[in-house]
């Protein structure tokens, strides 16, 4: 069975309104941020939401295995020019894992960090210091490494820079892998040989190391190291070549999450955005690109 759903909102009710914007969108998976993904403000989690999360979740066979957190992007491990900054982050992290677990949610995805005004090899070192103190707990959490796009100093732009990361932590059961299909492209991996890079990946750190995959199209060419994602279809990397990961029978068991950009619409003065999800997932399922769909989510969001 396909497991497919997209990033969605926590602001309202927590995990319960997540649940419920999942939903909506005919998913059976779903990543969150626990608060805005550009900050490390973060509320009381409400045992109330967190029930009746779970409950709705039930009733709709939606399986906590496959609800994915995501770690606020800034994040930046590899940076370690001011000590209580790097505290911070470590600190943080270890309250989001705990966030996670009594969630019940076990994965949470972070992006490695980008190497400002150090060299690659220091950076990577101060991730691996940091990541082997955060997963030094006593919960049932996974943190997956995102394939980054190489944009600017960012490292984990390919599969050496992320196995040294992994070989390097003592608690091998606490760390996995996410691949993003819109970052894999602007890294250099063409998605049209899909199935090279797996092998590839399978040979170096192994499949079962990966716990999520994002599925976004680019807004930018193979090797451009730019990170824009694009609707699904309506990138450079093509709904045919998306549908290769999204059915590819050795990631059937991981969830496959959307992160593509909103539709805007122009209409009466308003500039309104509407999310894309609830069609792209459809349009995945039928196997069957609709060059209409930016028009029909536009229209459909008007009428309801
Ligand atoms: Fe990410
Ligand atoms: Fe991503
Ligand atoms: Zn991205």
């Amino acid at each position: 069975m396909l497991i497919i759903g997209s990033h969605v909102s926590f602001s309202k009710n927590q995990l319960l309104g997540s649940v419920k914007e999942a939903l909506s969108y005919g998913a059976n998976a779903f990543m969150f941020y626990t608060g805005a993904p550009q900050n490390t403000m973060r509320k009381e989690l409400e045992e109330m939401y967190i029930l009746a999360a779970l409950e709705l979740m039930n009733a709709n066979n939606l399986d906590i295995k496959n609800v994915v957190c995501h770690a606020p992007y800034i994040v930046n491990l590899a940076n370690r020019s001011d000590e209580a900054k790097y505290s911070f982050s470590i600190n943080f992290l270890k309250q989001e894992i705990s966030r996670c677990a009594k969630l019940g949610i076990k994965k949470i995805v972070l992006h490695p960090g980008s190497a400002v005004k150090i060299t690659k090899e220091e950076g990577l070192n101060n991730i691996i210091n940091a990541l082997n103190i955060i997963l030094d707990n006593e919960y049932d959490v996974t943190i997956l490494l995102e394939t980054m796009a190489g944009k600017g100093s960012e490292l984990g732009r390919n599969i050496e820079e992320i196995k040294t990361i992994v070989d390097s932590i003592n608690n091998k059961d606490k760390i996995g892998v996410c691949l993003d299909t819109c970052h894999l492209n602007d890294s250099g991996v063409d998605i049209a040989n899909f199935d090279t890079y797996l092998e590839e990946f399978d040979k170096t750190i192994g499949l079962d190391k990966i716990g999520c995959v994002h599925i976004n199209d680019s807004k930018n060419a193979l090797n451009s190291h730019k990170d824009r994602h694009a609707n699904i279809g309506f990138g450079t990397i093509g709904f045919d070549n998306i549908c290769k990961v999204v059915y590819n029978p050795k990631l059937e068991r991981v969830p496959k999450i959307l992160e593509t950009p909103y539709v805007g619409d122009f209409d009466e003065d308003k500039n309104r955005l509407y999310p894309p999800y609830k069609f792209e997932i459809e349009m995945l399922k039928n196997k069957q690109f609709d060059l209409n769909l930016l028009e029909k989510i536009r229209a459909y969001y008007k009428s309801n």
